[in-house]
């Protein structure tokens, strides 16, 4: 029955884009009754610590977790990562690679902005960044919000964060053979983040899962704040087709934007094979 356990593996701390601390997270997972929870940053590690000793202060049981960006066939995936031993050298230093070039995008974000009349954006965002390795759109919307220029940050992402539009900038990440391969060397299991949100064809959907479980991933998620009640059905189909298990995370990065919660998505249907079944001995 342990699709019943309310696990939350997937959100953000200040140690990427989001705005509470993992102590924070830890006490807000806790109260909302999360059984299960993983701290997934972008790209790093370093929050790792905290979370697992915040969630064992409240007698809540913990996985590592990352969110790793990875580019493929054109397209910005990311590959969240579970029960891995964090500190593992080869993913320590795959993130470290991924994390590198932020601040040069972030530069020439801000030159893109510039150019529509919106004046120097990265200095603006800087306040906001929590990890000086880690500065990322959302730290651009936030400043773009309280600076008055859009309403929310949705709006900055839709007029000028995504492609084609004057803030975004091409980047190329991690490959998925890389990002799958840090993870199960570190002994975790890599699993594909929101898949709904990617704007593959069919074809371009098929390729990603088939390469993703060729290199060794093992899980996608279902159940995310990412995803509507249809798509929740669409990607458990995925699970079986794939042979992949299913996970569940609100993407939780902050209690003023995010519209999921921490722990209050749907439990996972029973016909799925719960991540956390993989990661029985990784728990702690
Ligand atoms: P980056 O890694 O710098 O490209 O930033 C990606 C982050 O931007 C994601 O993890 C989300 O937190 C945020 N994001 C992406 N698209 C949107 C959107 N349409 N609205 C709000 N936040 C978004
Ligand atoms: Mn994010
Ligand atoms: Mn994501
Ligand atoms: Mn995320």
């Amino acid at each position: 029955m342990t699709h019943l356990l309310n696990a939350d593996l997937h959100c953000h701390s200040v140690v990427s884009d989001g705005t509470l601390t993992p102590e924070a997270l830890a006490e807000r997972a806790k109260a909302n009754g999360v059984q299960l929870w993983a701290l997934t940053d972008h790209d790093e590690i370093g929050g790792q610590a905290r979370a697992l000793a915040a969630a064992q202060a409240l007698g809540m049981r913990y996985l590592t977790g990352v969110e790793i960006s990875v580019t493929f066939i054109g397209q910005t995936v990311h590959i969240v990562g579970l029960g891995f031993d964090a500190s593992n050298a080869a993913l320590l230093q795959g993130l470290r690679d991924t994390r590198g070039g932020r601040k040069q995008r972030a530069m020439e974000m801000s030159e893109g902005l510039a150019k529509v009349g919106i004046a120097a954006a990265f200095e603006g965002a800087l306040p906001y960044v929590g990890n000086p390795e880690l500065i990322s759109r959302t730290h651009f919307a936030r400043f773009l919000v309280d600076s008055g220029v859009c309403k929310d940050t949705n709006e900055v992402f839709r007029k000028y964060l995504t492609e084609g539009k004057p803030g975004y900038v091409p980047h190329r990440w991690a490959t998925l053979k890389d990002a799958v391969t840090w993870i199960t060397e570190a002994g975790g299991v890599a699993v594909v983040a929101h898949p709904a949100r990617y704007k593959f064809t069919p074809n371009e959907e098929f390729a990603l899962f088939t390469e993703f479980k060729g290199h060794g991933g093992q899980g996608v998620e279902v159940v995310t704040g990412s995803h509507s009640a249809a798509e929740y059905v669409t990607y458990a189909q995925t699970a079986k087709e794939f042979g992949l298990a299913a996970s569940r995370g609100s993407d939780f990065h902050s209690p003023a934007e995010s519209h999921t919660e921490l722990g209050t998505l749907p439990l996972l249907s029973s016909t799925l094979t719960p991540v956390w079944e993989l990661l029985s001995d990784r728990i702690q």
